[in-house]
């Protein structure tokens, strides 16, 4: 008889408790990942980030092959089929006990409420563990025992209760017999080349460490300034569940010799972005509807969004004629990731000056980023879109040539992306038109498609409508 650990978004031995536990029990270990395509497309799993996955698998496979731990591999379309699946396969392998670390979007919930109440019928032990957070979803409440809606006091429990309970760090598991053999497997699913995102965790721990070595204690003055390169890049990372958050936690600790917990102190800064990870987190968990397209305050329901595909597709492509918009939006398209404060420039520019539907970036976002992941996303759109928890005031409208004019001031990462901007000196890459036009060349870039001061003017009415000026 053996234990399974079932692999989904945590794909790693450090600090992986249903790992630890099923090594734990002394017991054989097998390891099994259920790839799902169908499901996959229905949540617009990006084909780089799948790339990505079946890169991670493969290492994760030969680093378990080491350990003398089996990788299989199960193709199974749906979450709804897997339950028949898995038990099938329990009950083939001699399984005794099924290990594995609980997710929070509802889709993934019902799977394993239906894997659980199938498996209680065979008499295999299901043990479910908690990982995705720094805090588990659930064990923080207001006083009147509801999940937060504001983040500040949120932020303020997490770190009193983090301070009181301490957190460790699980180690990786020993041998657990003879090594094994691994054949690199691939997924059936439409792939796009991750290769300037290195796997395997010796990596992105290295990566980890040289963040924290060169720029956690400047993080809070350059982490707005796309061409500075001053973030850590470590989302498609914490998304896959390569690394963990508490493992984030751990590598501060050791650059700063204390995790930095009071506002001002060297470091603080990213470590609130860490919480926000949690606060996202926590809220889907607590709110499962923000999985289903609808907004966290009900009555933003109510604006009337102007579904014109054609805007739509100017901003997809980069073609807006606002140079940091574009400049963002090619990068995601040839990059697959995007600097936050362009994801936040774009999705202001998508809601308040086309007031576009946010979903329908929600969803292109997915479609395209390495680190799409469904709590930080849908947080950060309703957050833009001013219809989430904490969301920024709806008649706060970023000025996306000021916001360029401030957070690229030399145009850098403007040129870097736009080829037909790349000429231009500072002063004019912001409002390119004029100097392009004085030079004959107004066709190489194209015309604003809206006015950002009308549109401003329009996007409070819009608000107005919706019923927001009211509540
Ligand atoms: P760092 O600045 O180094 O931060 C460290 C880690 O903290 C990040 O890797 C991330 O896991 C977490 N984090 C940082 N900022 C946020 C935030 N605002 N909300 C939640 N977690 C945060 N993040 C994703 O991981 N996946 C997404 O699909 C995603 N979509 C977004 C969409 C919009 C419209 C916005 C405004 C933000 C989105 N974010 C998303 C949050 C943020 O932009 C990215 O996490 C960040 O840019 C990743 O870069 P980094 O790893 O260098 O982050």
């Amino acid at each position: 008889m053996s234990v399974l650990v079932w692999f989904r978004q945590d794909l790693r031995l450090h600090d992986q408790p249903a790992l630890a536990a099923a090594c734990a029990s002394g017991e054989p270990v097998q390891a099994l990942f259920i790839a799902t395509p169908e499901q996959w497309m229905a949540h617009e799993l990006a084909p780089m980030r799948a790339d990505l996955l079946e890169r991670q698998l493969n290492q994760l496979g030969r680093e378990l092959a080491e350990l003398g731990i089996p990788l299989h591999l199960l193709e199974v379309q749906r979450f709804a089929d897997i339950a028949e699946q898995l038990a099938r396969f329990v009950g083939q392998r001699g399984i005794r006990r099924l290990c594995f670390n609980r997710e929070i979007p509802i889709d993934e919930q019902r799977r394993d409420a239906a894997v659980v109440a199938r498996l209680a019928h065979t008499g295999v032990q299901v043990s479910q563990y908690e990982q995705r957070c720094v805090l588990p979803p659930g064990t923080l409440h207001t006083g009147s025992g509801h999940m937060y809606q504001v983040f500040t006091p949120f932020a303020r429990a997490w770190l009193k209760r983090l301070l009181a309970d301490g957190f460790e760090l699980l180690p990786p598991p020993g041998p657990q017999g003879a090594a094994l053999d691994w054949q690199p497997r691939r997924l059936d699913y439409p792939k796009r080349d991750s290769g300037d995102w290195p796997v395997g965790e010796a990596a992105v721990l290295a990566r980890l460490r040289d963040f924290c070595a060169r720029h956690l204690r400047d993080y809070g003055e350059l982490r707005d300034y796309p061409a500075q390169d001053a973030t850590s890049r470590l989302s498609p990372y914490l998304a896959l569940g390569i690394l963990s958050p508490r493992q984030c936690l751990a590598a501060m600790q050791v650059e700063l010799g204390e995790l930095p917990v009071e506002r001002g102190q060297p470091g603080f800064v990213w470590l609130n972005e860490l919480i926000w990870r949690d606060f996202y987190q926590h809220l889907l968990a607590a709110h499962p509807q923000l999985a289903m397209g609808r907004p966290f305050k009900a009555h933003t329901a109510a604006i009337p969004w102007r579904k014109d595909r054609a805007l739509f597709a100017a901003w997809c492509q980069g073609k807006t004629g606002y140079p940091i918009v574009d400049a963002a939006m090619r990068c995601l398209n040839e990059s697959g990731w995007m600097h936050n404060r362009l994801r936040m420039v774009v999705a202001s520019f998508l809601a308040k000056d086309l007031h576009l539907p946010w979903w329908w970036g929600e969803h292109y976002f997915m479609r395209h980023l390495i680190d799409g992941e469904l709590a930080a996303n849908n947080g950060g759109w309703q957050w833009a879109a001013s219809t989430g928890a904490d969301a920024a005031p709806y008649f706060r409208i970023f000025n996306p040539t000021t916001q360029g004019q401030r957070f690229d001031p030399q145009g850098d990462f403007i040129r870097a992306w736009l080829p037909e901007l790349a000429a231009l000196p500072a002063k004019a890459i912001h409002t390119p038109h004029a100097w392009l036009a004085a030079r004959g060349l107004a066709d190489s870039y194209p015309q604003p498609v809206v006015e950002h001061a009308r549109a401003r003017e329009q996007a409070l009415a819009l608000f107005s409508e919706g019923g927001t000026r009211h509540v």
